[in-house]
């Protein structure tokens, strides 16, 4: 017997719908490109994203085809979420941080037949316009008065191609298993993949994303996504936060630690979410000026482990509780967020700091489970670890194009983290399958001896790979860039892991230099480490 309840399509349209008419005053504030603060509310979003749904119609765009974005987190790039979906076509968000050839290899891929580009990117865009074979138009994101000189073929401005409109636009209705958006995982191996999420999809990542014990978003919230709209959706907060009604600051391009605390101050952001190094700028900012931020309470550190000395420095200094989350691409990506259970009410700092080092449990949708080499099911006890595995209905099923593939027969994604997962459902990610360090048959967590480096005074950004070992296969080495003025030795580093880590754990030697390098999202590329220290000679004895 089927329920006799409305079978109301979950659509991306109707969760603006929604914010403009529940929320429609509320606001948003972005920082724009050209320099201004811009402001407006939910109702003339969703007024100009309608507009915009219009613009693309007489641009030629129908249902399913793929348009592009190259922008910062600002009130344009939010039309164009809502505004793309919401008419039926695809909203593709390129990340402009990758290599000029893989954006190219992107675009061609998806097949994207306009590119929306914010005026920072505009030259990059021309780098790249002779190889897009399928795009067919450009729009940059500004009014008329800052178009810039462009040899970009076919462009527009996109403020002129919204006044031409009139906004009487219906929202489509369709099926909510319809394509809505497609992100390319950054491909630190091989290209880039395309994960092609759905309304549906998104529509639930959104609804749990608000949800308390996942990024806790009310009405009353000021939220402001750091981590950009080009990359995993900005964990999904451009809807969460229509969703809810809350105000949404967007910082534009400015990310370092003054500008991210202007906007925190200036607007009353209560809420924000963002990589760990955009954290360590505004610390290293609130310390340098003896500022403090006032409203400031949540703050969502994923992307990378959140080291512990960041959240006991967050929590003592400036009174704000750091949310340790994870996720990826393709779960859209909210996975896992850390808030303490019923029955911990009692916790001391120290057990709380030492749980926050954990990336969280999974809310009501996301199962997970981890698995040793032969797929079978590991215990979870908060000390067996192995490949973690997930599913869910904001977890692909399969890339764009077939193109790669994780699931395993039981229909299980393979994230490639390796993780412990504790008694109360607490995953802990020791480290990516691949970085983890295999000294005579046992692993060694990369990321847990990083996290204690970095919790050393003199140590401003670390990370820790296995080298070849005659005896052990593989042993740690620490890389370390020191901080200003810092004049730490290898031994004071050694011996600061002594007591925290088992004695094999702790690295053979420690290697200084003058900077680590980095994907296009922050991450720190290891294989490029591991074969600049290839061969490199641990002491013996
Ligand atoms: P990419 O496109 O580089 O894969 P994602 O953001 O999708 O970018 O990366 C997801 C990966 O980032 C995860 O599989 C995990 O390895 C890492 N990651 C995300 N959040 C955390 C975290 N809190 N702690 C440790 N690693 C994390």
């Amino acid at each position: 017997m089927l329920g006799l309840m409305m079978d109301k399509p979950l659509l991306i349209s109707s969760v603006l719908n929604y914010a403009a008419k529940y929320h429609g005053g509320t606001e948003i504030v972005s920082r724009t490109v050209e320099g201004a603060i811009h402001r407006y509310n939910y109702a003339d979003a969703e007024a100009r994203s309608k507009k915009l749904a219009q613009a693309l119609q007489r641009l030629g765009i129908g249902d399913g085809d793929r348009v592009a974005t190259l922008a910062w987190n600002g009130f344009r790039h939010f039309e164009l979420y809502y505004g793309v979906s919401g008419m039926g076509a695809v909203c593709h968000m390129v990340n402009p941080r990758l290599f000029a050839g893989q954006i190219s290899y992107i675009l061609d891929n998806a097949e994207d037949k306009i590119v929306f580009a914010d005026l920072t990117f505009v030259e990059l865009l021309e780098q790249i316009a002779p190889d897009a074979a399928s795009v067919k138009a450009f729009v940059v994101m500004t009014d008329e008065a800052n178009m810039p000189d462009t040899s970009l073929p076919n462009v527009h401005c996109y403020e002129t191609l919204l006044a031409v409109e009139d906004g009487d636009y219906d929202w489509p209705q369709f099926d909510e298993n319809t394509a809505s958006s497609m992100c390319y995982s950054s491909g630190t191996t091989g290209n880039p993949k395309g994960v092609l999420y759905s309304h549906r999809s998104t529509v639930l990542h959104a609804w749990a994303a608000m949800t308390p014990d996942m990024l806790n978003i009310a009405a009353a919230d000021a939220i402001m996504p750091v981590v950009p709209m080009f990359h995993v959706n900005a964990w999904g907060i451009p809807y969460a936060a229509a969703m809810a009604g809350a105000k949404l600051v967007m910082p534009g391009a400015a990310m370092d630690g003054e500008s991210i605390h202007a906007m925190i101050e200036d607007e009353g952001v209560t809420i924000s979410a963002g990589v760990p190094t955009v954290w360590l700028g505004l610390l290293d900012y609130l310390e340098r000026t003896g500022k403090t931020v006032e409203k400031f309470k949540y703050c969502v550190i994923g992307g990378s482990a959140a080291p512990r000395a960041m959240s006991v420095e967050m929590e003592e200094k400036y009174g704000v509780h750091v949310l340790h989350a994870w996720g990826m691409t393709e779960m859209s990506p909210l996975g896992t967020v850390n808030w303490p259970k019923h029955g911990m009410e009692g916790e001391s700092d120290e057990d709380r700091y030492n749980r926050q080092v954990k990336q969280g449990r999974p809310c009501y949708g996301i199962d997970m489970k981890i698995v040793n080499d032969v797929n079978e099911s590991l215990p979870e006890d908060g000390e067996a670890f192995g490949e973690l595995k997930v599913r869910g209905p904001w977890v692909c099923s399969e890339y764009y194009r077939g193109e790669g593939d994780n699931h395993d027969a039981d229909g299980w994604f393979a994230t490639g983290d390796v993780a412990t997962i504790d008694s109360d459902g607490y995953m802990h990610v020791t480290d990516r399958s691949k970085d983890v360090i295999k000294s005579g048959g046992e692993w060694i967590s990369s990321i847990e001896l990083e996290n204690i480096a970095v919790g050393h005074p003199g140590v401003f950004e670390a990370a820790v790979i296995g080298v070849t070992h005659p005896k052990w296969d593989e042993r740690p080495l620490l890389v370390v860039v020191r901080n200003e003025d810092s004049e730490v030795t290898a031994e004071e580093l050694l011996t600061y892991y002594v007591g925290k880590v088992a004695k094999w754990w702790i690295p053979d030697d420690v290697a200084f230099v003058d900077e680590l390098p980095h994907t296009a999202t922050g991450k720190l590329l290891k294989m490029d480490l591991r074969n600049s220290f290839e061969g490199y000679e641990l002491p013996t004895g």
